[in-house]
Formats: C-alpha cells, structure tokens, sequence
C-alpha cells in the first residue's frame, strides 16, 4: 500500500483510496488505528476517499447461477455487493459511511468490489447522499435527479498466480496501444499488485506511459 502510494506521489500523483470498512470481516478500521492514521495522512495531502464494500469478500452471499455469470473470470468470490439488491447494498453502505464519520474521513463516492453490483446498488448509493460510483466500464455521477454515465476503461492487474500476473501484463500494455485516446482513463492499484515482478513493472510502465500523455485528475474534476 505505501509502495504503491509512494510509486504515485514520485510521478506527481495524489491517487484517490479505496478504502474498505471491515475487510473480510477482520480488518474493522475502528480497530486499526495506524492504518486511519495514514489514510488521514494521505487525504492531507489531497487524497480522495471512496467507499469500496464493506467488507469486500461475498461470504454469507450466495450466487445465482446468473450472478456467477457475470462474475466469471472476473473476481475470486470478492465481489461483496454483486448479488445484492438496493436495500442490502444502502444496509452496508450507510454502516460504512458511519464507520467513515466517526473515524473523520469522508467519501466521495462508492466503487464495489470488483465492480460488481446490481441495479439497485446505483440507486442505494444515490439514495446515501454519494456523487459518483462505478462499474468496470464507466463512472456513474449522481447528478439530481439523473445520472450521468463517463466512458472509463480501468487498467488492473491481478497477481494471483503468476500466469495471470503475466496476462495482465500483456492485457495492460494491449489496452495502452487500443484505448490510448481513451478520455478517462483508471488506473487501478492492489497492494498485492507488487508482490509478482511482472505486474510491478507492468504498474510502473503504466503510469509512465498514461502519465505522460495526460495529467492525472480527480473525482472532484468530473
Ligand atoms: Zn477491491
């Protein structure tokens, strides 16, 4: 996590965080102090924060076969809000955004994990007061009483065994050459993301190759 921050900050990059309340149902921020501490850190020196889940894994959360579908090849059951409707997904997202309050950050808006969610997940977020969720696809702002929908590619990269560090690798250098015009572009970081050498470096390109087209922006531009 501080690697990856510290990748962003030498290239002039303030990137926003994703941050999640209660991570698998271990990492309960209220009980992690020093972690607070350094987003509180990071948002002082301009960080936005996004809600991510609420505790991002899908346990106690069947699939149908319809969920899985979409969610094929997609996430390793870490898709918490892909099966919930609008009053289970507002449910987590007013808890974290309580959690959030307490602890005196404040988010901008909501991205699920593995950008995964229903229908009725836009609207629970809408209905919290959030300006701007996401899919894979694009970024949603919450403009009353619409929404608007940006066209956004999302670079990521999984090492979750090296085959698929190797394949998204070659996946973001081919979206490089393909969406290069690309208006919005996201890049998005896991911590995890530097553990295999093939994504570090393949992280590292990015952000030179993206960077060096285009300034990086933030939420709060769109
Ligand atoms: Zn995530």
């Amino acid at each position: 996590m501080r690697a990856l921050w510290a990748m962003c900050r030498g290239r002039g990059v303030t990137p926003a965080l994703l941050v999640v309340p209660n991570w698998h149902g271990e990492w309960p921020l209220d009980r992690s102090p020093a972690f607070v501490q350094w987003v509180r850190e990071c948002v002082d020196s301009g960080a936005e924060v996004l809600l991510h889940g609420e505790r991002h894994d899908e346990a106690g959360a069947p699939r149908g076969w319809r969920d899985a579908a979409r969610a094929w090849g997609k996430t390793a059951r870490e898709g918490e809000f892909l099966t919930l409707e609008e009053p289970a997904a507002r449910e987590r997202i007013d808890r974290g955004l309580a959690l959030f309050t307490r602890l005196g950050l404040n988010a901008v808006g909501f991205v699920p994990p593995a950008w995964l969610a229903r229908a009725g997940c836009l609207r629970a977020v809408a209905a919290a007061g959030l300006r701007c969720s996401e899919d894979d696809g694009a970024i949603h702002l919450h403009e009353l009483p619409g929404m608007r929908r940006i066209r956004s590619p999302v670079v990521r990269w999984s090492g979750r065994s090296p085959a698929r560090a190797y394949t998204s690798a070659a996946v973001a250098a081919a979206r490089w050459r393909v969406q290069r015009s690309a208006r919005h572009v996201r890049l998005a970081f896991h911590p995890a993301d530097l553990d295999h050498p093939a994504t570090a470096r393949s992280v590292a390109t990015a952000l030179d190759r993206w960077l060096g087209e285009r300034p990086a922006s933030r939420y709060a531009d769109l």
